[in-house]
Formats: structure tokens, sequence, C-alpha cells
């Protein structure tokens, strides 16, 4: 699978990543809630070059009824890469992979959020990904908690998940796509950051005993450095909305 560069010599050089990254290192992430006018709830993430949007709609009508459950709701989501998403134009439509990858990230929101708050309701979650380039599903996991968050839909707790895994025989956090593809090994995890549960977890490729656990100490440690950008990017929007409406309350003589 993958992009047109061809495999390198090397993956680590002089103990660096060919990006620059020390093996520790997030790639750079900006994330921002609120970015569909036409979604209850949406945000746009970038690390590195990947870059998906997500928008959430709901809770409503529960549409075909025959989903509907009488004691939660239907939570749908939507895992897609857009055709322009690879350097070979992707077919359209659901894959395979896009069904597991969707499956898995329902699995992973769904004890995050208070289903039972909203009966024979349902939620449509979709995370579209206009560039790939690795570590796809555990990005779409952080906007779509985010865009859970803004639709303002009763959540335990935000969800993080980054992947990190193995290459030239390195444990590295946050594998990029070069990584990803010659890489011996990924490893995607989320986890709900204030409880420390963990709702994801995933291993493609050969590792051993002692290589999953600092795996996994390495993403939980960064998946509290995400969620801190995460709780900033709803922070960032609502404080805007309410400068706005104090704008716009002291136009109308009522601000104070
Ligand atoms: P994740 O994106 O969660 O790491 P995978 O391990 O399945 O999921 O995929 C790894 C990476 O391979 C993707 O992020 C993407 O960059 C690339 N990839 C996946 N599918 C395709 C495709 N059809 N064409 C080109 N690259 C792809």
């Amino acid at each position: 699978m993958g992009g047109t560069v061809g495999k390198p010599e090397k993956l680590i050089v002089n103990g660096k990543r060919l990006d620059g990254r020390k093996l520790d290192e997030l790639r750079p992430i900006k994330i921002k809630a609120g970015i569909i006018p036409n979604a209850d709830g949406s945000a746009l993430i970038e690390q590195g070059e990947t870059r998906i949007m997500c928008a959430v709609y709901g809770p409503r009508e529960c549409l075909p009824k025959h989903l509907s459950e009488a004691d939660r709701a239907y939570l749908n989501c939507v895992y897609t890469m857009v055709s322009f998403s690879t350097p070979e134009r992707a077919r359209p439509g659901p894959s395979r992979r896009s069904v597991e990858i969707s499956k898995v990230i329902k699995d992973c929101l769904s004890p995050a959020i208070f289903l039972e708050r909203y009966p024979r309701t349902k939620i449509d979650v979709y995370m579209d990904v206009t560039n790939a380039n690795a570590g796809t599903r555990c990005a779409a996991i952080c906007a779509a908690a985010v865009a859970l968050a803004d639709a303002g839909i009763d959540m335990r707790d935000l969800v993080t998940a980054v992947a990190s895994g193995k290459a030239d025989g390195h444990l590295v956090l946050d594998m990029f796509e070069l990584e990803d593809n010659y890489g011996e090994a990924d490893m995607p995890l989320a986890m709900m950051p204030r409880t420390s549960e963990i709702t994801l977890l995933q291993m493609d490729g050969e590792l051993d005993k002692t290589e999953i656990k600092k795996l996994i100490e390495m993403n939980i440690k960064a998946c509290r450095e995400i969620y801190e950008l995460q709780k900033s990017a709803l922070r960032e929007k609502y404080e805007s909305e309410k400068n706005i409406e104090s704008e716009e309350g002291e136009q109308n003589g009522t601000g104070n």
C-alpha cells in the first residue's frame, strides 16, 4: 500500500527519522472545532500531512427505523478516504478496509458517549480523510471526539488516539507514511485520558512483549499531549463564540 516514494535505504539515520523527528516525537498537530456550519458538531485535524474532517449530526430521528434501539442511541460511524487522499486515486465508495476502520472507531467511541441518554435516536459521525499519510484511524478518532463534544453530546470524556510502531528496529511514535509502509510494526491505541481506559488497541506486524509494553506507554504519554490540543480546540471555539455574543450584546445595549 502507499505512495509514490519507494523504499528508502534507512528509516532512521543518526537517531533521527527521515522527517527530522526524534523517535518519541509527535508530528505537528492542529485541531480546530466547528469548521462545518451545516453539521451539529465538527472538527478538523492536521497531523503532519494527514488531514481529516469530521462532521457529527444528531441525536436525530433514527432512520432506517429498524436500526433504532429502545434504550440507547444508535451510533453510526463512517470513515471514508476521499478519492484524492492518496497519490493514486482511491476508488470511491466503501472498501473492506474502510468498513473495518468504521467499525473499530464505533467500538472505540461508544464507551465515551452517554448513548443511553438518547434512546431511539441516531448519532452520525462522518470522518473524511482528505489527505492520507498514516495514522488516519487515530487522527479520525481524535477529530470525531472533538466533533461529538462540539455537537453538545453528553460524554464521559474525549477519546484520544495515536499510533506508534517499529521502524529499522527502533520504536517510533506517531509513524508517518514511509515508516508505516516500510516499518516492521504499528500499534494504534485510543483511550479516555481522564480515566485511562483504553478503548482501542490494534497491532500489525511483529513485536515482542517488552516492545509492546514500551509502545503502549509511549502511546499513552502522547495521547495525554493530544488531549490538551483537543480541549484547547473546544475552548477556542466556545471562547470566540462567547466574544461574538458579548459584542452583539454590547451593540444591542444588553452587554455588561
Ligand atoms: P492508518 O491510516 O490508520 O495507519 P492503515 O494502517 O490501514 O491505516 O494504512 C496506513 C496508511 O497507508 C494510510 O494512512 C495511508 O497513508 C496509506 N493508505 C491506505 N490505503 C491506501 C490506498 N488505497 N492508497 C494509498 N495509500 C493508502
